[in-house]
């Protein structure tokens, strides 16, 4: 084929395709406009996910009539007009694509008026080109209709999923800028039927008890910026969860850059390593932040959605964050009361959208998310979050036997009352009465708890205690793991392992952290060549960390150990004095609780 350019039909149709991608771009692009245009009521309407219609209809700064068209031409924008301007970016459109990329797409009604103009202005437009232009009557702001998406993009049509998936995809993105924007009255129905919306009150509790229930809400820790300024400008704001409330993927991890929605690995990792040791293995926690700082710190014109940015100072984004939320979790503050929110109430005749079970439906969304994320957050009894699966009736009757959901693992990284042991069970559990019902401990889960938090405690102060070994110990190793001890002598000379290199395959074993005193030298240095093993940590700290994780693990008193009053008295005593009690440094629970109040329940006293 002979070189030729593009019909501007099909450049166009291409370029689109950058922009909208699906359904859920659409109403992006229009709900992002409708909020630059400063609307404080955002109105969507879809069918069938989208696919059919999409309306956005805001009540916002209009368009001027004179200017219609123009904003559906390509790169035609009001938010930039130098180049400099691109270095501090304050609304969340500037590239100008997005009209003329949803229109070149489909079929599409724009009707507006600005406060300036008497009458309003309707344009409509079919793949791109303007069909008809009235004046009508219209109340100030804007209303764009989307039809028959894709309707001339068959290939495109094609790989849109059913709309049952493309309405889940747009709930996220309505969800997410109700979540930033909660002086905003969001209404989203579909098929003529609301399925989520939010009071416009100001106040992002109440916009995440309409997303999340109020169970979840209630449980929320808040991050308020001002505690913790950081470097370059940067404040970090918004609501984590407790480590009790986790999930099996990332999708909970909500960020917002300077009012922009975007995903980043590198900040979602910040957030994970936050929780380190404090969530089981393989589980994600809650987080929306809120991240401010100067708008020429950060590059948002990398790519044509904007979801993803860049940062002038990456190091820092990091640090800031992990610092942040690591700093809420392990706060030594008095144990919480129940609702954890304190003085804080949802606004007065507000239920979130609780009563037309936007919550459940979004919930079902969860439950079918590709990756089968769990709907339910652990530590939260299903029906008290008024969720509907699984089926009310399929559900156990609780006994205390079961699991149950324990109210204390709400407190997350909160200290322990003082308890009394009252025995030990099955040669694995102590049994201790506390203030408020009985505590059901895991003597080798708590003591490495306790093992973890002296060695990083000592690490931090006074260094690591080494216990010398008079004559030194030899040590033999295959040649893979002789290696990989060779090449980690510097990490674990640091974490008080002093050994030395004794010919090819042999090491001399001259000390050990103190902790391991009692450890046959040899078990304990193959033990941490076998984590060496597992491991790709390629950051020196995580590697530390882990290997302290292991060392602590051999150290700990096994299950199947019987333990006399006195030592599990002392046991008791040093977990108490845990800044994070409830998970051992693996994140798997260290105890469990039984109020009395769930005491009385199980045994019909209420
Ligand atoms: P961008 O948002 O990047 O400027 P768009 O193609 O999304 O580009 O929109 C083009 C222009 O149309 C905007 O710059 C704005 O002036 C105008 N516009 C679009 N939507 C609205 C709206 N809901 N209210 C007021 N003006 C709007
Ligand atoms: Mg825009």
């Amino acid at each position: 084929m002979p070189i030729q350019q593009l019909s501007e039909q099909l450049a166009s149709q291409i370029a689109a395709g950058e922009v909208v991608e699906r359904p859920s771009s659409v109403v992006k692009e229009l709900v992002e406009n409708a909020i630059d245009a400063g609307a404080t009521v955002i109105n969507i309407e879809v069918q069938e996910g989208g696919r059919e219609f999409i309306q956005v209809a805001d009540n916002g700064a209009g368009i001027p009539a004179a200017e219609a068209a123009t904003a559906f031409l390509r790169h035609a924008t009001s938010k930039l007009s130098r180049v400099e301007d691109l270095n501090a970016i304050q609304t969340l459109g500037f590239r100008g694509e997005a009209l003329a990329a949803i229109a070149a797409v489909s079929q599409v009604t724009l009707t507006s008026r600005s406060p300036d103009e008497e009458a309003g202005i309707r344009l409509s437009l079919d793949g791109g080109h303007v069909t008809s232009r009235t004046s009508v009557g219209a109340p100030q702001g804007t209303v764009i209709a989307v039809a028959n998406l894709f309707y001339n993009v068959p290939a495109r049509l094609k790989f849109l999923k059913t709309a049952v998936t493309e309405k889940r995809l747009i709930d996220e993105f309505v969800t997410r800028y109700a979540l930033a924007y909660p002086g905003i009255r969001f209404r989203l129905s579909h098929n003529g039927r609301i399925t989520f919306h939010t009071n416009g009150s100001g106040q992002v509790l109440d916009v995440l008890v309409a997303v999340y229930g109020l169970e979840v809400a209630r449980e929320l820790l808040p991050l308020e910026g001002e505690r913790e300024p950081h470097a370059n400008g940067i404040v970090v704001e918004g609501y984590v969860g407790p480590p009790s409330l986790h999930w099996s993927n990332r999708s909970n991890l909500t960020l917002f850059i300077n009012g922009r929605w975007v995903r980043d690995n590198n900040l979602s990792y910040a957030i994970i390593q936050a929780y380190h040791t404090l969530l089981p293995v393989g589980r994600y926690p809650f987080a929306l932040l809120f991240i401010t700082l100067p708008p020429e710190e950060v590059d948002v014109n990398v790519h044509p959605t904007k979801s993803e940015v860049r940062f002038h100072n990456p190091g820092g984004m990091f640090g800031a964050v992990q610092r942040s939320v690591r700093q809420i979790l392990t706060a030594d503050s008095p144990i919480r009361p129940v609702g954890g929110l304190g003085a804080w109430n949802p606004t007065p005749g507000w239920s979130g959208s609780l009563d037309d079970h936007a919550t459940i439906r979004h919930a079902e969304h969860w439950a079918d998310d590709d990756d089968h994320a769990s709907p339910t957050p652990a530590g939260l009894p299903q029906t008290e979050m008024g969720l509907t699966w699984p089926a009310p009736a399929a559900m156990p009757e609780p006994s205390p036997l079961h699991p149950l959901p324990a109210p204390s693992m709400n407190l997350g990284g909160q200290r322990l009352p003082i308890m009394r042991v009252v025995g030990q069970v099955g040669a694995a559990y102590i049994i201790a009465e506390g203030p408020d019902g009985i505590f059901m401990i895991d003597q080798h889960a708590a003591h490495e708890r306790i093992l973890y938090e002296q060695f990083m405690a000592q690490q931090q102060h006074q260094g690591v205690a080494v216990q010398g070994l008079v004559t030194g110990t030899a040590v033999h190793l295959p040649p893979s793991q002789a290696t990989l001890l060779e090449e980690n002598l510097p990490v674990l000379a640091h974490l008080g392992f002093q050994i030395e290199p004794f010919g090819p395959q042999a090491f001399m074993v001259r000390a050990l952290p103190a902790l391991l005193a009692r450890q046959d030298p040899q078990q304990a240095v193959t033990a941490v060549v076998e984590e060496l093993e597992r491991g790709d940590a390629p950051l020196q700290a995580e590697k530390e960390a882990k290997l302290v994780r292991r060392v602590c693990k051999s150290a700990a008193i096994k299950a199947g150990q019987t333990l006399a009053m006195p030592e599990m008295e002392a046991l008791i005593r040093q977990l108490e004095a845990c800044q994070s009690p409830h998970t051992c440094p693996h994140g798997r629970p260290t105890l469990i609780h039984l109020s009395v109040t769930q005491l009385a329940r199980e045994f019909g006293r209420t």
